[in-house]
Parts: C-alpha cells; sequence; structure tokens
C-alpha cells in the first residue's frame, strides 16, 4: 500500500498498535498534543516531541538559522502549552548536511536558546549526525502539569464554547507573502510573515485557561483550524458549529486578503496552518474569566461539524496539512495579483492546503 493511499493519521494509527507494553504509568499515549505518564506528587509528566525538515517545513534560503532554531523549539512548546502544561526540558537532535557552516549552526542554536530561555527552559541533550542533503532538527521537550488541570482534546461537553487564542489564518497568509515573492511590496506582509517564521507559543495563556477549570478540551492550531477542531471533535466524540464571522481575522491578513482579491476565511484563516494559537471547548463562563479568548463558536451532539455563515450552514472539513497529500491533489496558492508561485517551494502550501 502507498502511503498516500493512508494519510498521515492513518499511518499514525497503524504505528500506535502494539506500542504500550506497560500500561500502568501511561496516562496518555499517542493521540494528543502531548504524552502524559504519571509523574511525583499530583503531577503529571508531558513530553512532546516534532521535527523540522528542510524542503518539507522550510526552505533554507527563506528564513535566517536565527529563525529556524526558534521556530524549532517554539512549536514543541506549543504542545506543552495545549494540554496547560508548564515546559522543563529540552533534548535537540539535527542532522547536518557537510557543507553547512559553523556560523549557521551556531545562529540556530542561539535562536532556539533565547526561544527556551524565554519560557525558562533547559536545553539537556540531544544527537548530531551528518544529513547527507537536508537539515532537520528534532526536539523533545519534557513538561508537567498538575494531574487535575491537563486538558486533552478529549474532554469537549455538548454546549461548550470553542474559543482561540488569536487571530487564524495570519501564518498561512506570511507563507503564501513569502511564496509569491510579495514580501516587499505590500505594508502589512511584514507582519504576517513574522507569524509564519516567528510562532510564539502560548504558554502563559495554556496555563491560565487550565487553572480557570473552566476550560474541558484543548489544541494547539498547527495543522489548520478545520483540521485540528476535527481532531478535538473527534477525540470528544462531539460536532461543533462554527460561526464565520466569529473568526478572528488581523487587519493585516485583511489588507493582504483584499489585495490579493481573495476571502480572508476560506483563503487562508479556515485551512491555514502553524498559526499555533489555542483552541479550546469550555464552559460559556471561560471567555469572561480569561482575557485573550475570542468565542468562534459552540459544540454540539450532532457529531456533524458546520461553519455557518448569514443563515447557510457548510460542512467544515478537515483541509489542513497531511503529510502524505500527494503534490497534485494540493491546490497552487491563489495569485490574483500577478505575484509569481514558486514551484521550487516547499509543498506546505498556505491556507489552501487539500487533505
Ligand atoms: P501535533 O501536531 O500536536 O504535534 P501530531 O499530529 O504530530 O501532533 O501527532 C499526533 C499524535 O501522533 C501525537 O500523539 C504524536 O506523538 C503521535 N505520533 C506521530 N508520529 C508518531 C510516530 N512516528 N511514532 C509514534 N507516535 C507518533
Ligand atoms: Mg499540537
Amino acid at each position: 500500500m502507498k502511503l498516500t493511499e493512508l494519510g498521515e493519521f492513518g499511518l499514525i494509527s497503524r504505528i500506535a498498535a502494539g506500542c504500550v507494553h506497560e500500561a500502568s504509568r501511561v496516562i496518555k499515549g499517542i493521540g494528543d498534543d502531548c504524552a502524559a505518564t504519571r509523574g511525583p506528587s499530583g503531577f503529571l509528566n508531558l513530553v512532546t516531541t516534532d521535527m523540522l525538515v528542510e524542503g518539507v517545513h522550510f526552505l533554507r534560503e527563506r528564513l535566517s538559522p536565527h529563525q529556524l532554531g526558534a521556530k524549532a523549539m517554539a512549536v514543541n512548546l506549543s504542545d506543552i502549552a495545549a494540554m496547560g502544561g508548564e515546559p522543563l526540558d529540552a533534548y535537540v537532535s539535527i542532522a547536518v548536511p557537510r557543507d553547512l557552516t559553523v556560523e549557521y549552526v551556531d545562529e540556530c542554536f542561539r535562536g532556539m536558546k533565547e526561544m527556551a530561555a524565554r519560557f525558562a527552559v533547559n536545553i539537556l541533550g540531544g544527537d548530531t549526525c551528518a544529513a547527507p542533503r537536508d537539515l532537520a532538527i528534532n526536539i523533545a521537550v519534557t513538561g508537567r502539569v498538575e494531574e487535575d488541570l491537563i486538558l486533552y482534546r478529549s474532554g469537549a461537553r455538548v454546549g461548550d464554547r470553542v474559543y482561540v487564542g488569536g487571530s487564524l489564518g495570519d501564518s498561512a497568509a506570511g507563507l503564501d507573502a513569502l511564496r509569491c515573492r510579495r514580501a516587499g511590496e505590500q505594508p502589512e506582509c511584514t507582519q504576517l510573515i513574522s507569524r509564519h517564521l516567528e510562532p510564539v507559543p502560548q504558554i502563559e495563556l495554556g496555563r491560565a485557561v487550565a487553572t480557570s477549570r473552566l476550560a474541558h478540551a484543548m489544541i494547539d492550531v498547527s495543522d489548520g483550524l478545520s483540521s485540528d477542531l476535527g481532531h478535538l471533535c473527534e477525540a470528544s466524540g462531539v460536532g461543533c458549529e462554527v460561526r464565520a464571522d466569529a473568526i478572528p481575522i488581523s487587519p493585516e491578513l485583511a489588507a493582504y486578503a483584499d489585495r490579493c482579491g481573495c476571502d480572508p476565511l476560506t483563503a487562508f484563516a479556515l485551512d491555514g496552518g502553524e498559526d499555533y494559537v489555542l483552541l479550546i471547548a469550555g464552559d460559556p463562563l471561560l471567555g469572561a474569566a480569561v482575557p485573550g479568548l475570542i468565542p468562534i463558536g459552540v459544540i454540539t451532539s450532532s457529531g456533524d461539524r458546520v461553519i455557518t455563515a448569514q443563515g447557510s450552514r457548510t460542512p467544515l472539513r478537515g483541509r489542513g496539512w497531511d503529510h502524505f497529500t500527494p503534490p497534485e491533489a494540493r491546490e497552487r496558492p491563489k495569485s490574483e495579483t500577478g505575484g509569481t508561485v514558486d514551484a521550487t517551494s516547499p509543498p506546505r502550501v498556505a491556507g489552501i492546503r487539500r487533505r
């Protein structure tokens, strides 16, 4: 069977069979933002790991080594945030092509260490090897969370409000601007590109949500709202209804989409990944209790996921990133302002990615 037939999540399900041999200390295995195991005195240990691969997640010439290192750390910390946890230590493995300079690696680690320092995370180990061609960085981060505060993807309840921790689609639009080389042309691009290249994990927000005790489920938006809300609803066995006009669109994204002649919601905010904002299902009182949360919809019993706009109801299909979607099944970025789409870019196409 081909991987493209199975898809990324089908492959993970196959891998998951037969993985646990000593279940008593496992609280959460494969299937959430972090694994959770029993820790000391009322705490759970959290572990997450994420990899960035050249040509898949980034092009070396499109971001600085400092940005690459910081982002590799940030995306891992975001998974700790998504459990309501506090990050502790990191382990960094790198596969380095022989032509890379020492200065590049130095800068990459400077970015990584600065991001780690921001959240008091230690780097305690890792692995280094040569790569035949492409640079790859894998980071594993440990963390901890109180056993009674941890938030899984699976806790959403019918009647919960759905909240997000910030605007959606900026990162996808930033990638689109980079790919189409619109970066210098439009004033709003700087901010959008920064949201793509320099994400900041919502650790404090995740802690505030967890300690409020008003939230029931949480995930970070890495694959895209439509996919990640899909993961949360599937894990919880519920449906959802999201209001199109409630989805937060930044002024920069609105301006960018206006210039491109496309709808910011369908082109970027619904399916675009890598915003690394938190997505939460919780009590209707949560929004008032935790500053910074934006209500976008409700959890329903129907099992269906829909988006409503001016009386119309459309299925909210998960169209975010899947590593094994064949390139020909992905749409190209819309380029209605004459920007040229670079065919050598990685396939992580902004906002318009298809499963
Ligand atoms: P996230 O986007 O939050 O990092 P992923 O979609 O990457 O989550 O992963 C979903 C789940 O599958 C996680 O629990 C992750 O640890 C697990 N997973 C992914 N790849 C593997 C693998 N190769 N072996 C074991 N578990 C995996
Ligand atoms: Mg995640």
